[in-house]
């Protein structure tokens, strides 16, 4: 097995891994011969097949949010290509980027910083650190760096009811986000499971006369501009709060799920739910599942009242499950000493977001996105959250680059 050198590995190449890249290389921390972004799926990709697979017309964020640098330069370069009408009014805040903007603005800031040649298609294994720097075990070369941010989303793990866990692979019941759910292969009767904003845009966007959609809801619908609090949007009293408790606590944990208004949509997502109802596409049951029955190409569904009916395809929009249960998180939880907490989640230094030994010192593991929640607070797996990362971390990585910040015995 070859194994290449470079100074900064970024595992994952979301929008958490593009946006670091950009930044490192824009400050001139890293040349691109020195930074290498693992991973197996195509920059981006993942989180555009999901917009995609939910019908997602419009960000919720609002356009100054992107993977660019310049807050700006998403305006900039809809306003160069005469696409403006597509910075999308919303009833609070500013405008919001249609998705097909959003992703050509990504697209354009990838191929400007030529990310795509510092792309090693591959999965990371396992991270070890040693003195000086970490080894990277991956699916094709390993790596070894003198520092690595590990920006892995959420992990492909997702919540399925008690009920869907036993149900055969051809069934015609799939989770939105899994691979083979395509939007555009289902049947004229579908039921979609799930009370939240991605059951909200999936409705919406199967929604036509020629198909009935059923949305099946056990709890109201909620509606929210944004996913938590403005005043978790800076680094406030609020944030420092989050901090004041201990690092890898419940508690802290408890706060995020507590701020974070999960579930909810946006009033334009909610508007656009209420008029497929309205004109008859789309139904909703207030309601709970308890079987499920393929066979013959459709499946049987018994609701806790008794209620039976049956589809053409049933899509689960329930959520993600815990992005501390990402398979690399558990085999660094099993080799490493890097240290973990509540529910396995890393222990991070606040003003850092780097990964602490069992020793309380950090680490060259450095963390951003949802698994860097307890310390970034609700936004963290947002596109603010990876602004946040970076303002932490560029001076750690400049030194670790540098060679700045001695070695140390791990
Ligand atoms: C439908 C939808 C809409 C959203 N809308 C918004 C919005 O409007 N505004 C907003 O701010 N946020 C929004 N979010 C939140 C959103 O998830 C984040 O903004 C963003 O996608 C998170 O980026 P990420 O890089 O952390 O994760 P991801 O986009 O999931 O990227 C993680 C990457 O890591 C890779 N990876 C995982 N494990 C490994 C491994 N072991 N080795 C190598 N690579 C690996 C994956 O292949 C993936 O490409 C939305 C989320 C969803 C699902």
């Amino acid at each position: 097995m070859t194994v290449s050198r470079t100074d900064v590995a970024i595992v994952g190449g979301g929008v958490h891994g593009v946006h670091l890249a950009v930044r490192l290389l824009e400050a001139g921390v890293v040349s691109h011969d020195r930074l290498r972004i693992v991973e197996p799926d195509g920059l981006l990709a993942a989180f555009h097949e999901k917009c995609r697979q939910c019908g997602m017309v419009e960000f919720r964020s609002p356009f100054v949010h992107h993977v660019g640098v310049d807050p700006f330069s998403l305006r900039e370069f809809a306003d160069e290509r005469g696409r403006l009408d597509e910075l999308v009014a919303c009833q609070v805040g500013a405008k919001r980027p249609t998705v097909p903007l959003f992703f050509d603005h990504a697209r354009d800031v990838v191929d400007r910083y030529d990310l795509e040649s510092v792309v090693l298609e591959a999965r990371v294994l396992g991270v070890t650190e040693r003195a000086d720097g970490v080894d990277l075990e991956t699916t094709d070369d390993d790596l070894s760096a003198r520092a690595c941010v590990l920006a892995i989303g959420h992990g492909r793990s997702y919540t399925r009811p008690e009920w869907a866990l036993d149900i055969q692979p051809g069934a015609p019941v799939a989770h939105v986000w899994d691979e083979r759910f395509d939007p555009e292969d289902v049947g004229d009767r579908v039921g979609i499971v799930g009370g939240g904003i991605t059951a909200a845009q999936l409705t919406a966007s199967l929604a036509r006369p020629s198909r009935e959609v059923t949305v099946v809801a056990r709890s109201p619908f909620r509606v929210a501009t944004l996913e938590a609090g403005r005043e978790w949007m800076h680094v406030s009293r609020t944030l420092e709060g989050l901090q004041s408790l201990p690092p890898t606590s419940r508690k802290r944990q408890q706060v995020v799920t507590e701020v974070r208004r999960d579930g909810t949509m946006p009033p334009e997502v909610f508007s656009r739910l209420r008029r497929a109802i309205d004109r008859g596409w789309a139904t909703l049951e207030r309601n709970e599942i308890s079987t499920v029955t393929p066979g013959g190409g459709t499946v049987v569904v018994t609701c806790q009242d008794g209620a039976a009916t049956w589809f053409d395809d049933l899509v689960l929009a329930t959520g993600f499950d815990s992005p501390y249960n990402a398979p690399l998180l558990e085999r660094i939880r099993e080799e490493t000493d890097l240290q973990t907490g509540y529910r396995g989640g890393p222990a991070l230094e606040d003003g850092t977001v780097r990964w602490l030994r069992a020793d309380g010192t950090p680490s060259r593991v450095a963390v951003s996105g949802i698994v860097a929640q307890g310390t970034l607070g609700p936004f963290a797996r947002n596109i603010l959250g990876a602004r946040r990362a970076w303002d932490l971390l560029v001076d750690e990585l400049e030194a670790l680059v540098s060679g700045s910040e001695p070695a140390c015995q791990p």
